[in-house]
């Protein structure tokens, strides 16, 4: 990172000292807001060329799930009509196996000399955006790159300091504390206008990426997956902006308290897929709340430095999203069901408020942060089943799906995190929290609807007649419970974990409970 920071931090050459070209390298920052990429590249006066280029391995090993890629035709199309309609410019699109040779094609088609972007921190990047700026620079070309993904970049803040390590090594507290007293800027404006290129360069269709596809049955039906999509979300910046709006006047103020538990209410923000493909920039976030609308908002504010946590970690630690951290719990012993997997995932478990989460997830990409600590501490807690086939779930179903952050919660609920959970939602008594009157769960489990709120959890509590008045045929219209001895289920993934702390973790297990970590540098 020192490297990509060291060779792409000059300004961009005006148009006094250089007519050609600019190329704007579009990533995880699909909007015209708070853009320094786009911004700076427009007031050099130099003409403008919007570049997406797609190398789908680029994402080495965690490759965008379908949700995700769904998320990203969208997001491409509304930045395409949006420099269209307001610059009268286009987004160029490109696509191929290498992303530098994508790049250095439009560059010599148009003859331009200055790439610019905004970083992105997965390791993985980081390396292959380092070996851009290097060939490029080597050819007489220059690089200018900023930040704009995050609040604090993973070099900016040093909470691995010696005294840092006093705060619970990758809690988010350690994390703030380092970032104590730093200066978060004003996001920017969009630019007032883009000089287009004399010629424009060709260009691939975003449909050509073919990132959603629609398959077709035998018999001609074609099947529209993204349906609900569709119906949840508003894309592109415009979408997001006003989802911003809306959490500012009306669930902001929820936040703090208890209240954000609530899955039957809209008290977050609902903004994650926005802020994951840059759609609206932490900065703006951060603006609206603090600065314009002066909310103490100390607990939301602190997931978006959970945001910048995550980065951080995976920077650190870049096998973060598929080995253990902490070493010692690749020996945990795990049960693999293939047909209880599958009952969790499109959720069939028989408990009505993991499967109204997980049903949710499957209609719409997404869910509220508290269900995803009751379907994940149900996966790893109750069904003993590992946190890397929650992971990948999350991972191919989330719009959202984030390598970093879901590398970092998956981890810490399976126990080899660095940010240990020393909680578990019960399946049942979480509902009093998340969903008391069970509107949650008769939204997204229709066929428990008429269930009154005391057996809508626990459907196999209530009387036989009770059921049979309410439509519910247990075994026949919702499935029984995948797990009936919850706490039989949980002594045994307990014993589990217990195994490795007495066993291969055991010297790393402190006096009071926690455990130690001993750090890549020998700390
Ligand atoms: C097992 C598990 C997996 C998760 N996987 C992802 C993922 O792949 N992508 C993702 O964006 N979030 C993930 N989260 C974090 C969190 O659940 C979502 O960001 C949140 O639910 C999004 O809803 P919201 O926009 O209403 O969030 P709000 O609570 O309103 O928060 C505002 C923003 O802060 C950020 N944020 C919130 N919580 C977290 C967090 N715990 N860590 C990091 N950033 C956070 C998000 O950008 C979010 O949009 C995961 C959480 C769990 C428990």
């Amino acid at each position: 990172m020192q490297r990509l920071l060291e060779l792409s931090s000059r300004d961009i050459p005006s148009a006094r000292e250089d007519k050609r070209p600019v190329i704007v390298w579009f990533r995880q920052d699909l909007r015209l807001h708070d853009n320094p990429a786009l911004l700076f590249a427009a007031q050099s006066g130099r003409n403008v060329i919007p570049v997406f280029v797609h190398v789908e391995q680029d994402d080495e090993n965690w490759l965008l799930g379908g949700a995700a890629k769904f998320w990203l035709h969208q997001s491409l199309t509304k930045l395409s009509e949006s420099l269209e309609r307001k610059y009268g410019s286009k987004l160029i699109i490109r696509a191929g196996s290498d992303t530098l040779a994508g790049l250095l094609d439009v560059m010599m088609e148009t003859g331009a000399s200055t790439l610019c972007f905004n970083r992105v921190y997965e390791p993985w990047k980081l390396a292959r955006d380092a070996k851009i700026v290097e060939t490029l620079t080597m050819n007489g070309l220059t690089c200018s790159s900023y930040k704009a993904v995050v609040l604090f970049e993973p070099l900016e803040v040093v909470p691995d300091s010696k005294e840092g390590l006093m705060y619970g090594f990758g809690s988010v507290g350690f994390f703030l504390n380092a970032c104590d007293g730093k200066e978060i800027s004003d996001p920017l404006p969009p630019p007032e206008q883009l000089r287009p290129p004399r010629a424009w360069p060709g260009s691939l269709s975003i449909g050509d990426l073919r990132l959603y596809v629609m398959p077709c049955r035998r018999n001609g039906q074609v099947v529209d997956w993204a349906k609900g999509m569709r119906e949840f979300w508003e894309f592109g910046e415009e979408g997001a902006l006003k989802a911003l709006e809306e959490f500012v006047r009306f669930g902001c103020h929820h936040f703090e308290g208890r209240q954000r538990f609530r899955a039957d209410r809209k008290y977050t923000a609902v903004i994650s897929p926005y802020v994951r493909f840059g759609e609206l920039s932490p900065r703006r976030i951060f603006h609206e709340i603090v600065v314009r609308h002066r909310y103490k908002a100390k607990t939301f504010l602190r997931r978006l430095a959970w945001r910048d946590l995550a980065y951080w970690c995976l920077w650190k630690f870049p096998t973060m999203a598929d080995h253990p951290l902490r070493p010692q719990y690749a020996h945990q012993t795990w049960d693999y069901d293939q047909k209880q997997l599958r009952a969790w995932q499109r959720g069939r478990t028989g408990f009505p408020l993991v499967d109204a989460a997980m049903r949710q997830l499957w209609v719409t990409g997404w869910m509220p942060n508290y269900m995803r600590h009751v379907v994940a501490g149900f996966l790893i807690e109750h069904m003993n089943m590992h946190w890397v086939d929650g992971e990948k779930w999350f991972h191919d179903t989330l719009v959202d799906a984030d390598v970093a952050i879901n590398a970092y919660m998956w981890q810490n609920g399976g126990h080899s995190g660095l940010d240990q959970w020393n909680f578990v939602m019960h399946p049942v008594f979480a509902a009093k929290s998340c969903d008391p009157e069970g509107d949650y769960v008769r939204r997204w489990v229709p066929e428990l609807s008429k269930l009154p709120p005391e057996y809508i959890h626990c459907p196999w509590e209530a009387p036989v007649t009770l059921l049979a008045s309410s439509g519910v045929a247990l075994g026949r219209n919702y499935p029984h419970r995948i797990i009936a001895d919850l706490e039989g289920a949980r002594t045994r993934s307990l014993a589990a974990v217990n195994a490795v702390r007495c066993g291969v973790g055991k010297a790393m297990v402190l006096p009071d409970g926690h455990e130690r970590m001993i750090l890549p540098d020998g700390r």
